[in-house]
């Protein structure tokens, strides 16, 4: 058991707040430790302590909450600093949709081919990209050492980007991957007995290993499409309620087919254009919802994230109300906590991370991160060496995915306007260089972009 100082940075995020407080509070082996809640939202911060303490208090265990709105205090000599910060919340990204919608840019110019989820902010995010350098950086200042461990998103751009610019160890995290248990599931195996190994980017990753106890689970997927996918696919049109139940959804299947591998976890929510044109386009391919990156898929997801807000805010302070049954009795399946459980008491374990390739895949320059499994510990991050995956997945789907992600870092870091116009030169959805310009000049004179303005009309 060690005791350790963990930051976690934008600590009232909804998506992560009480999960990283309940695998905390359920971890023997971090015992004692020290937890900065450091977040700028006064209320939220309020709330995700009082959750903490409550919790902490109904279970008896010993950690000791300290809440900061300073985040130089939270990160001073941590041992890991977790960031879960968005900028400007979820409305401020729903109003660049609105005006890229009226410009021609259905669900916004920020989304492209391999990345259309809705809160993966990369063109756009210029804030969300100098909030997570910063932080990095602050890390790299008064933590030397410390892990930072990228959850917020977009985690493929973030990890690349502070990799390559800060001194820092830093993991990016996505609990996308755990998804292949599902499909596990719906093929009849206990997804505890199932191994699977999945390589690409974050939310491009593709299944290069399935089996369970040495049988190879492929053919049996093979033949799940071919006798029952159609049955299956008649009663989820009837009653798919939740716009992330897509893990079996044609487009799955069908990026299958096409490519040659199944696609994992949020890797189905891309695709190119053609999963994606319109909302009758996304409903055939993702279900009546349209899958989660619809106007439907989306307001279902944010009207869930405003309730599960009060609910924990109702969870945290009223007196009545213990916390306990409304969770797991155990840990849930997310890696965070387990990771700094490996590297404080070096206890090695491997798990799907987002780290610089540095040969882990063939084909992927050294300094892009990948997501693979690896094992973790005190002594860091050990990658596998010379993973594959077929040239149809390397060349049309990785390479294009990589190029997006190396023109939002160059428009990040060098500013200007010409890389905004060249991005929807790309897009099947531009009609003409003018619909480019005017839905920039739209984005940029936003009330609260003047500073983006700034960077990029020089
Ligand atoms: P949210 O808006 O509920 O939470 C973000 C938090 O960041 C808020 O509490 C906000 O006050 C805080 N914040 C904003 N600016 C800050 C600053 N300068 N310093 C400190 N805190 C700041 O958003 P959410 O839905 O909880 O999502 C949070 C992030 O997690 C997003 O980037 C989302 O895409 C990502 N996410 C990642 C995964 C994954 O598997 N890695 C899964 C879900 C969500």
């Amino acid at each position: 058991m060690t005791k350790v100082k963990i930051a976690v940075i934008g600590a009232g995020s909804i998506a992560w707040s009480s999960t990283v407080v309940h695998d905390l509070l359920h971890t023997p082996t971090l015992l004692g430790s020290e937890v900065y809640l450091m977040d700028i939202d006064e209320t939220r911060l309020k709330r995700v302590g009082a959750f903490a303490r409550k919790y902490s208090s109904e279970l008896g265990v010993d950690y000791k909450f300290h809440l900061t709105t300073n985040r130089k205090e939270a990160i001073k000599d941590a041992d890991f600093v977790v960031n879960t910060a968005m900028y400007g919340g979820h409305g401020y990204y729903e109003a660049m949709r609105e005006i890229s919608e009226k410009h021609g840019y259905y669900r916004g110019v920020n989304s492209t081919e391999w990345n259309m989820v809705s809160d993966y902010h990369t063109i756009w995010g210029y804030y969300q990209f100098k909030l997570a350098l910063d932080i990095a950086r602050d890390v790299e200042q008064y933590a030397p050492g410390a892990w930072l461990l990228q959850l917020a998103n977009p985690v493929f751009e973030l990890t690349t980007l502070i990799s390559r610019e800060v001194k820092v160890n830093v993991i990016g995290l996505c609990h996308g991957h755990l998804a292949y248990k599902e499909i596990a599931g719906i093929l009849g195996f206990k997804p505890e007995d199932v191994e699977a190994e999945m390589i690409g980017f974050n939310h491009v990753i593709w299944l290069t290993k399935f089996t369970s106890k040495g049988r190879n689970l492929y053919p049996l997927l093979d033949e799940w499409i071919e006798k029952k996918a159609q049955e299956y696919w008649r009663k989820w049109r009837l009653s798919q309620r939740n716009p992330f139940d897509i893990h079996l959804s044609p487009a799955a299947v069908d990026m299958y087919k096409r490519y040659g591998l199944f696609p994992i976890g949020d890797t189905v929510r891309g695709g190119t254009w053609a999963y994606h044109w319109d909302l009758k386009t996304k409903q055939y391919w993702f279900g009546p919802t349209g899958g989660p990156d619809s106007e439907i898929g989306w307001m279902l997801y944010l009207a869930h994230h405003e309730w599960y807000s009060s609910y924990l805010e109702r969870l945290a302070e009223d007196p009545r109300m213990p916390i306990a049954p409304f969770f797991p009795a155990s840990r849930t399946d997310e890696s965070l906590i387990p990771i700094i459980s490996s590297i404080a008491n070096d206890e090695p374990a491997t798990y799907q991370v987002n780290v610089p390739n540095d040969g882990a895949i063939d084909g992927i320059p050294n300094d892009v991160a990948v997501e693979i499994p690896a094992e973790v510990s005190a002594k860091g991050v050990r990658r596998p060496q010379g993973l594959r995956v077929p040239g149809k997945i390397l060349k049309s789907v990785l390479w294009p995915r990589m190029l997006r992600m190396e023109m939002t870092l160059t428009a990040f870091l060098e500013g200007g306007r010409q890389i905004l116009i060249d991005w929807l030169m790309l897009d099947p959805r531009t009609k003409s260089e003018k619909q480019a310009e005017e839905v920039w000049d739209a984005i940029l004179a936003m009330p609260g972009n003047e500073e983006m303005a700034k960077h990029y009309r020089g």
